[in-house]
């Protein structure tokens, strides 16, 4: 099943995210945490792919198993930069023969390694690339895009951002997947600013619970989020008990997203983190709202 199908209904809906392991001795526990977020029956569940690709064979083994043994719809992530074209096009080969009709088209975070290289030698610059590659390999994917409602760390100002954005769009990229924030206001303002920018496809809020303190750095680092005070003071306060803590953090992504059903949205992702606890949790909270 399309994912633009399922998005574009009325009915209100949670889909969760899933990372691949790192090693294939974690293989089996990661499986079975996707098997129980996928006993949800979450409207859709994407799995990343690891920076540079490293873990690659695992996001299309956990991706087919999640569509195979339970049909939930599945969305492959894919990433581009400092992979060749023979790489990339394998991948998407595997992608199509899995039967996997969704892909999030990615570039990707630079390697360290690699942030001084020439870029322009690369095959691939920018997501726009992949969703090219996809869309000639197979025009039924259904393509999904990241997007910043705070702004994308290398991005000098938002309307630059979100000039490209639309070039993503209007290159066949159907939905967009926002980054993590913790202030709903941010996200209004960023959807006011793109549609402004003649951006229509659906928005699908991506909400991060903070489950313990040692989340919270590397959540900041890794998105360039802004955590607002109400957000900092819940830390504060219980940050040093993990069970007090799992429960605020869940109340608080909780309180997002039902603030988020209020302002339109159907569907909001979920970043799980092979966490079904946490998942099933949230899940319980909007039982009535969901009708679960
Ligand atoms: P792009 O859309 O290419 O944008 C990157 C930067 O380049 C932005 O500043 C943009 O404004 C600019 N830009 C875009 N197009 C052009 C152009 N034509 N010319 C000049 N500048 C341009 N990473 C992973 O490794 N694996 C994952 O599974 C993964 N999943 C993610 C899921 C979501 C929802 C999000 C929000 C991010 C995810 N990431 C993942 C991280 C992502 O790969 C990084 O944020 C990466 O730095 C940018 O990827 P992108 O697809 O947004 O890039």
């Amino acid at each position: 099943m399309k994912i633009i199908d399922l998005i574009t209904t009325n009915t209100m809906s949670l889909s969760f995210e899933v990372f691949p392991p790192k090693t294939e001795t974690n293989f089996e526990s990661v499986k079975t945490a996707t098997e129980e977020i996928a006993k949800l029956r979450p409207s859709f569940m994407s799995v990343t792919y690891g920076a540079g690709g490293g873990t690659s064979k695992y996001t299309l083994d956990i991706a087919k198993n999640i569509k195979g043994l339970y049909g939930v719809p599945t969305l492959a992530h894919l990433t581009c930069v400092s992979s060749t074209k023979d790489t990339v096009r394998e991948k998407i080969r595997e992608i199509k023969a899995a039967g996997i009709e969704n892909v999030m088209a990615l570039r990707g975070d630079i390697p360290a390694s690699l942030e001084n290289a020439d870029r322009s030698k690369w095959d691939y610059q920018h997501a726009i690339d992949l969703i090219a590659e996809l869309k000639d390999a197979n025009p039924e994917f259904c393509i999904g895009g990241a997007c910043y409602p705070e702004i994308h760390p290398e991005s000098t100002n938002q309307k630059e951002d979100i000039k490209y954005l639309k070039e993503k769009t209007d290159a066949g990229c159907e939905f967009l997947t926002t980054q993590m924030f913790f202030d709903n206001n941010l996200l209004y303002n960023f959807l006011y600013k793109i549609r402004e920018a003649g951006i229509t496809v659906p928005i699908i809020p991506g909400i991060m619970p903070i489950t313990n303190a040692n989340q919270v750095d590397r959540a900041i680092k890794l998105s360039g989020s802004f955590m607002p005070q109400r957000f900092k003071s819940l830390v504060d306060k219980f940050g040093s008990d993990p069970a007090a803590m799992k429960q605020a953090g869940i109340a608080y992504a909780t309180d997002q997203i039902i603030d988020l059903y209020a302002n339109g949205i159907t569907n909001v992702h979920v970043y799980s983190m092979n966490k079904p606890d946490v998942a099933g949790k949230i899940q319980s909270n909007l039982s009535d709202i969901l009708g679960k």
